[in-house]
């Protein structure tokens, strides 16, 4: 087995290493408004998945705002003149909106110098043909990847969570974005209520072959956050949640199931300590990246 990580990749594409710069285009979500839900997914909390996004000010401004702590967090790696940025557009829906207006925040992005490609994270039924267009248009220039929160292919998941849409929604999202020329990332969760390792595998192994082919994979642990329905359900009847042995072998089986030029963006999750119920053993990152590793070089081995 090999692998091919997020970092991997963008040193390929641009020769250097990329950090990611968490932004917020000051979009909802549809699932929580109303317009196809309320309350929205049973796991997300009320930052909508972006708990560390930039507050809500001009774009140029969040990005000179997001650096600066980056450029903090990791002083000593590359200078930071020859760093470069991914825009990450992570909170609630970002593409949810008036396409000219967010793709007027997307165009600036994308327009900054150090900005090297930008990050769209969306669901697949807030992809008007307009808002692909442009997002296409600036992909011309810059990569645009787009995220879409999957999740899992079991529908009967994706009722027990809310995720407020069908498989097939999803299927036509990956069509037109592909047939745009926009690389698709997709977001799993591991551990949903309900679910076996396999039909997790499920999931996974269907992201292996989809047509058209998906160019990357978030694989997130489940996360029960404090102030989300999941949260409220969990501590009323908890339900099972991995162990970290568990999920790091369950993690090295979803690899082993990617093509080999997929690239992996994520493989653990990154829910605020702040807000975490359950599992606690998640907080501590660094251990669980460890563990990871050791076991994605023995599977390499
Ligand atoms: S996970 Fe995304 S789609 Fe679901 S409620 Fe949160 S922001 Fe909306």
């Amino acid at each position: 087995m090999k692998i091919r990580t997020f970092s991997d990749a963008m040193r390929e594409q641009f020769g250097t290493k990329v950090y990611r710069l968490s932004l917020t285009a000051g979009t909802t979500c549809p699932n929580r408004d109303g317009t196809c839900g309320t309350g929205g997914c049973t796991f997300c909390s009320a930052g909508g998945s972006g708990d560390f996004a930039a507050p809500l000010l001009p774009i140029r401004e969040q990005v000179a705002a997001a650096k600066r702590r980056v450029d903090g967090k990791f002083p000593a790696s590359i200078p930071p003149g020859s760093r470069r940025y991914l825009a990450y557009f992570q909170a609630y829906t970002s593409t949810y909106g008036d396409p000219e207006t967010l793709g007027k925040i997307f165009r600036e992005a994308a327009s900054i110098p150090e900005i090297c490609g930008l990050s769209v994270a969306t669901r697949p039924d807030c992809l008007p043909d307009r808002m692909v267009e442009i997002l296409s248009k600036i992909n011309r220039e810059k990569p645009v990847f787009v995220e879409l929160g999957l999740q899992t292919i079991h529908e009967i998941t994706a009722k027990r969570v809310n995720r407020g849409y069908p498989l097939p929604v999803f299927e036509d999202a990956c069509r037109r974005l592909s047939a745009a020329g926009l690389p698709v990332v997709v977001h799993v969760i591991l551990g949903l209520p309900g679910e076996t390792e396999e039909m997790m595998l499920d999931t996974v192994r269907y992201l292996a072959g989809h047509r058209p082919p998906v160019s990357g994979v978030k694989l997130q642990l489940l996360h029960v956050l404090r102030g989300t329905e999941m949260g409220r359900e969990y501590e009323r009847h908890p339900f099972p949640l991995f162990t970290m042995e568990e999920y790091t072998d369950l993690v090295v089986r979803c690899l082993q199931s990617l093509p080999p030029e997929m690239v992996i963006h994520r493989m653990t999750g990154d829910g605020p300590k702040r807000l975490l119920i359950a599992p606690l053993w998640s907080g501590d990152k660094k251990r669980v990246m460890n563990l990871l590793s050791r076991k994605i070089a023995a599977a390499e081995r």
